[in-house]
């Protein structure tokens, strides 16, 4: 192997990048990183970086933290892999399902694991599908999801997504359907109050029901607050419109908590947040801190009754991957758990959201500052050429990647989605780093409008 000499240099001529803006990469080079410091992470050349992505919004608990390390160490000397496939698993797979049950919002539940966020949706709709045909209903097979909706790349979970991207790849598959986004700063018509968005919304949703039958729809997955669609948090009410008409169509409503859930919204799940009940969470990410990769479907009372009784009818459910429940994810998972809710990192982020808000407030004065969006410690800017019109600024100017390039130059992490710049810090931000997250994008604004004005 001709090995060339930069770090840079060989991590272009050997490894295939995913969900990378190639140019961006051509120009700055890429960042490699070698060890992380709380919120920081430090790259070959001993330069910092403030993190505000929590990695990919799953490291909550920073980059080094003792406990979570302590625990990993402490089980792979105990035990330190196992699947959970003919009736056996670890115990630490027993507690780690008590305790997602006993945290989620149902009185009771069950608990399957997966290696990843896409899996896991990927499950729950291959759950679905097993459910309703075991109930006779095996045309009971379509997916409702959203435009700009985020649930993972599989082929499943990739035709959930509402994202033009998939394009490229001939999805989505057939009979997975999107209905409007609900961001209505950006999709609301001329007039339109919020409160009569929503009601289209809930009729788009009633007559899409009524043209593709009730009996062909298998569930709808929704995201909280979308996370990879950019930062987008539901239309007021919106949740509190569309339940009912599920809830009347036996169509289950699955919230897939892989970036709201574990503390991200403020409180443990962001169902609780926007004030609803679904039938099923789709977890990962943050259910470990980062961690270890783990996804877990957890069903509520009534669905894991159903699904129990399926796969009794038929003595088995024939799925699951080699390293689901793995005893170490399930270590990892429990300590995460204990130290987001009992370590002070949930009352941080509650602590600390007003603060964050009013930072974006005040930089949302900017001319080209369309709107600022989030909850607690998951927020967004959004650039336009035009304030009052909301115009965006030209596409070919890759507004939001100079921004995010120009944050990283000052030693700053965040990212840019469509015209939006995100920020999702880890749970253990200090108001210090705080400012200067603050002070670095403001800067980073400040030259990127300049240049394109
Ligand atoms: C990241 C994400 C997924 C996919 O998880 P992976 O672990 O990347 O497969 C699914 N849903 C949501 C809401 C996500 O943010």
């Amino acid at each position: 192997m001709n090995q060339p000499q930069s770090w840079e240099a060989r991590a272009e001529e050997y490894s295939l990048y995913g969900f990378t803006d190639m140019p961006s990469v051509h120009q700055r080079g890429t960042v490699v990183l070698t060890h992380g410091e709380g919120p920081y992470v430090i790259d070959v050349h001993g330069r910092r970086y403030l993190d505000a992505n929590s990695g990919l919004w799953n490291m909550v608990a920073g980059f080094d933290h003792k406990g979570l390390i302590e625990a990993a160490q402490a089980q792979y000397a105990r035990f330190p892999g196992y699947h959970a496939f003919f009736g056996r698993m670890s115990d630490q797979t027993v507690m780690l399902s008590e305790k997602l049950v006993e945290v989620s919002p149902f009185s009771s539940g069950k608990v399957f694991y997966t290696n990843s966020g896409s899996e896991a949706n990927d499950t729950m709709v291959k759950m679905l599908w097993f459910l309703h045909a075991q109930e006779g209903k095996p045309q009971k097979r379509k997916i409702l999801t959203r435009w700009n909706a985020y649930h993972g790349v599989t082929a499943v979970s990739a035709s959930m997504t509402g994202k033009p991207y998939n394009s490229v790849f001939g999805l989505p598959l057939p009979g997975f359907l999107h209905l409007t986004c609900p961001h209505y700063w950006r999709f609301g018509e001329k007039d339109e109050t919020e409160e009569q968005f929503v009601q289209r919304l809930a009729r788009e949703l009633e007559d899409t029901i009524a043209r593709e039958g009730a009996d062909t729809i298998a569930g709808f997955f929704a995201e909280p607050v979308m996370g990879a669609g950019g930062v987008i948090p539901p239309a007021k009410g919106y949740f509190q419109a569309i339940l009912p008409i599920l809830r009347k169509h036996d169509i289950p409503m699955i919230s897939d908590e892989v970036i709201c859930g574990f503390g991200r919204t403020g409180q443990t799940w962001g169902c609780q947040t926007y004030d609803y009940m679904p039938d099923a969470i789709i977890s990962s990410k943050n259910l470990t801190a980062g961690f270890f990769p783990m996804g877990a479907v957890i069903l509520g009372e009534a669905l894991a009754k159903r699904v129990d009784a399926a796969v009794e009818a038929i003595e088995e459910f024939p799925h699951g991957f080699t390293a689901s429940g793995h005893p170490v994810g399930c270590a990892i998972a429990l300590k995460a758990i204990d130290v987001v809710m009992n370590e002070g990192l949930a009352d941080n982020v509650n602590r600390l959201a007003p603060r964050f808000e009013a930072g974006l407030k005040r930089l949302a004065q900017k001319p080209n500052i369309g709107e600022y969006r989030g909850i607690g410690f998951m927020w967004a800017l959004e650039a336009v050429r035009d304030k009052a019109t909301k115009t965006p600024f030209e596409g070919t100017l890759s507004v939001s990647e100079r921004i995010a390039n120009a944050c990283t130059g000052m030693g700053l992490i965040c990212r840019p989605l469509g015209q939006s710049v995100v920020l999702c810090p880890p749970f253990i931000l200090t108001e210090a780093q705080m400012d200067e997250m603050f002070e670095k994008l403001e800067k980073a604004l400040d030259k990127v409008f300049a240049e394109v004005a």
